[in-house]
């Protein structure tokens, strides 16, 4: 085994009971239409840890169909914001509950930590529906003052049945982002989580019912992409599509949009994260930032700091450091708590990885460190870096959406900033300075969703999240969010007795 790969990668611990694996339509547990099941594998050992149902259109109509009624003739958008939010504030203490059970799913549908799960994906996934709890009862409208004839006001209502299709990096994390706005506007909603991970988004369905939300107000139908969810984008009953996935999809969800009904879209893609590292930083504080923004759950993440720019004075020093610190950098089991990071995904994305490292090293990059796969079994790589990178190559442009550190060195804030801007991508950078005029000038000049200035992946509920250029548009958390899911109603009336 090499170097890193001294963490268990064996599997060796014991897996839990997996109770939920059909379809969530209404309320109950059901098999898809065609009876059909597909495979989900444990990324640590590549073998089938469940079958579960496999949703086509048939079953994504189903689907709409009781979000429909649920919207049209149920309690949830006719509660009082205030109802809705104590039903999710109880939704939020069952899955504070469950915390063990559920960072487990994740950690073996995805390869994802167990301590990380359990500190806090699954916590801040309870927190997010807390938070917007908290705004169901504060959603209000406007009063118009309008001509000297009329008055009126604005009414903000829920959008109606939401499509929420979400990818595998962050199963629980992702299913909250979409879902817990939307439930704070009153919508119902069809959720698809990714192929690789359905199993957490089947245990919160559970949990929702448990904690009293109306039967038909969330849908879960797992299946793959170009069939339930495309069949969901197209739907002409679906009034609004929120999609969290990769740039190329995100394309066909918008055309899927634009052929059918003209639903309203929102797009969280991919991301090509620049990190600038200016001379006057603390080096050995930079090089662990900087390994944790792209090593962290194995560099599967969006806003991954794939990109490290180090000013020349500092430089040689970050490299022979991140060159060092990147050894210690365990790969292993992820339930291992002393492990730090574990098997990317699936072979799929594994190849991928491997492949962007080979064409890094034919278009001239140097490798420093890792670079292979290691363990005899699994999906595992090395914590890999690269130096000597140029901005036209393929691991500058691409999202590899693994662990590869691509380091760059730059002279001046001028350079520095037009490098950082360099990308399709624009979904968040980070900036290391003590220098408050640097960090206010890089935070006004990169175009990204979100500045991380001295820290990186400090998410909060309360911070819209999203990108901007081939990024996506519309934001996730905060209180933005919640707009995404609501229609403005403007109703007027004469001050006085009608001429009309
Ligand atoms: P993906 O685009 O392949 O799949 C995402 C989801 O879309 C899955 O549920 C998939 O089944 C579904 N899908 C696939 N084809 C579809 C189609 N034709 N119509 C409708 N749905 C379809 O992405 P992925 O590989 O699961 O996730 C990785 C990507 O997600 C990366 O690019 C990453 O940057 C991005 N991501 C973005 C954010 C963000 O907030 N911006 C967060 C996490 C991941």
């Amino acid at each position: 085994m090499a170097d890193h790969c001294n963490g268990n990668s064996g599997g060796a611990f014991k897996m839990p009971a997996i109770k939920f694996t059909k379809l969530f339509i209404n309320g109950q547990f059901v098999d898809s239409v065609s009876r059909k099941t597909f495979e989900t594998r444990d990324p640590r050992t590549g073998e089938v840890m469940a079958k579960v149902a496999e949703g086509d259109k048939e079953d994504v109509d189903l689907a709409v169909k009781a979000a429909r009624e649920a919207f049209d003739h149920g309690q949830w958008p006719r509660m009082s914001g205030y109802e809705r939010g104590r039903l999710m504030m109880k939704f939020a203490d069952l899955i504070e509950e469950h915390i063990e059970e559920l960072a487990m799913l994740d950690s073996l549908d995805a390869g994802k930590l167990l301590k990380m799960g359990k500190s806090m994906d699954i916590p801040h996934c309870a927190n997010m529906l807390r938070y917007y709890a908290g705004a169901a009862d504060k959603i209000h409208g406007e009063t118009l003052k309008l001509s000297s004839q009329c008055q009126g006001y604005t009414l903000k209502e829920p959008i109606g049945v939401v499509g929420h299709i979400i990818p595998w990096n962050f199963p629980s994390t992702m299913f909250f982002l979409k879902v817990s706005p939307a439930l704070a506007a009153g919508c119902t909603m069809v959720v698809k989580p990714a192929e690789q991970t359905p199993l957490s988004a089947l245990y919160f369905a559970h949990l929702a019912k448990q904690a009293g939300i109306p039967d038909g107000t969330i849908n879960v139908v797992n299946g793959f992409g170009a069939t339930a969810g495309a069949a969901l984008c197209s739907h002409m009953d679906v009034d609004k599509i929120s999609f969290t996935g990769s740039t190329e999809v995100g394309r066909l969800v918008m055309e899927a949009a634009a052929r059918s009904n003209l639903k309203p879209v929102s797009l969280e893609l991919g991301g090509k994260s620049p990190i600038i590292i200016f001379d006057d930083a603390d080096v050995d504080m930079a090089v662990d930032l900087a390994q944790k923004a792209i090593f962290y759950n194995k560099g599967e993440i969006c806003v991954a700091g794939s990109r490290i720019y180090v000013q020349e004075g500092i430089y040689d020093e970050f490299v022979k450091k991140a060159a060092e610190s990147a050894k210690g950098w365990v790969v292993g089991d992820p339930l291992d708590p002393d492990v730090h990071q574990g098997p990317q995904i699936d072979k799929k994305q594994f190849e991928k990885v491997l492949q962007y490292i080979e064409h890094g090293k034919r278009e001239g990059a140097t490798l420093l460190t890792g670079g292979k796969p290691c363990g005899e079994k699994g999906f595992y790589i090395e914590p890999t870096i690269f130096t000597d990178v140029k901005e036209d190559m393929k691991i500058a442009q691409d999202e590899i959406f693994g662990p590869v550190m691509s380091l760059m060195k730059f002279q001046t804030i001028e350079e520095a900033i037009e490098k950082a801007n360099a990308t399709r991508y624009g979904l968040a950078a980070g900036v290391l300075t003590r220098d408050l005029d640097i960090a206010n000038r890089v935070s006004r000049s990169v175009r990204a969703g979100t500045i991380w200035i001295n820290c990186y992946f400090a998410f909060d509920p309360d911070a819209p999240f999203g990108g901007f250029k081939m990024s996506g548009f519309g934001r996730d958390c905060g209180l933005n969010a919640i707009e995404k899911y609501l229609q403005v109603k403007s109703v007027v009336t004469p001050l006085y007795s009608s001429p009309w």
